[in-house]
């Protein structure tokens, strides 16, 4: 059955982009008519590096902007916590964190761990209104069966004043790059489809829509190395290389573009209540 009408803008000029697939014409969302529930699958060895390691640098960033923003910091809930390093490093600067884990091994771990995680989707908590200062949502949107109802569901547990701080995949950088003919002769997968593919204007859009103010989207740095091993045998070093080269040729392009042009493999948004 295909969804008529966008579910993040509500426009109703969408049509099939592949099989499968649609898109938007509005705001440029792609997405499954078959989501995809289950936990994603990584080989042996990838997945701590995946929630963990690889990101280190994101997470420390995040906390740093958070910091500024929130001197005495408050109450954190991360969704999408998985084996909660994140947490861990929240905790250690002082927040009150939360998760919420839909995957039992990795919400178990994150438990014995001293921490509160939620086990159920975030849209059927029924969290408490106006309780935490800072949502965190690190690349989970895409992967929900309905980010509309959970990005309503964030704005209600907000305080007011209170932020979201998103990390999450630019769907067109991905789609564009996926099936490519010469990534794929060098044993490269750059690209990686989701249940929805959000481009900055689709994100922009769900989060005002959420009722979100002072919503501010950027490109993100990428990860540390090559957790997902997506450069095949050029190895981390390389691809950790080649991943630091777009990311400074999309800032290149948003700065030359005063800011409407954001080119990046993934977006960071920051948005209030
Ligand atoms: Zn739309």
């Amino acid at each position: 059955m295909r969804d008529t009408n966008c579910p993040s803008c509500g426009a109703g000029q969408t049509a099939v982009f592949r099989p499968n697939m649609n898109r938007c014409a509005a705001c440029g969302l792609v997405w499954l008519d078959e989501k995809y529930s289950g936990a994603p699958v990584y080989e042996e060895g990838m997945e701590k590096n995946i929630y963990g390691g690889g990101k280190t640098a994101l997470f420390r960033r995040c906390l740093k902007t958070l910091a500024e923003r929130f001197p005495s910091r408050g109450k954190l809930l991360d969704v999408g916590s998985a084996y909660g390093a994140f947490l861990g490093l929240a905790a250690a600067g002082g927040w009150r964190a939360e998760g919420v884990e839909i995957d039992a091994r990795m919400s178990s771990a994150a438990a014995a761990a001293g921490f509160k995680v939620y086990n159920r989707p975030l849209e059927e908590l029924g969290l408490p209104a106006a309780s935490y200062d800072v949502v965190t949502v690190f690349e989970v949107l895409c992967l929900m069966g309905d980010p509309f109802r959970a990005v309503k569901e964030i704005h209600r547990a907000l305080k007011p004043g209170g932020l979201v701080y998103i990390r999450e995949f630019n769907g067109a950088f991905h789609l564009a790059l996926d099936g490519s003919r010469i990534f794929g002769a060098l044993g490269l997968r750059p690209s990686v489809i989701h249940n929805f593919n959000f481009t900055a204007e689709s994100l922009r859009r769900m989060l005002a829509a959420a009722g979100f103010r002072n919503i501010k989207l950027r490109n993100s740095p990428p990860t540390t190395g090559d957790p997902y091993g997506t450069g095949g045998r050029l190895g981390a070093a390389l691809t950790g290389l080649a991943k630091v080269g777009y990311y400074c040729a999309a800032q290149l392009l948003y700065f030359a573009s005063a800011g409407r042009l954001l080119a990046g493999s993934s977006f960071i948004i920051e948005a209030e209540k």
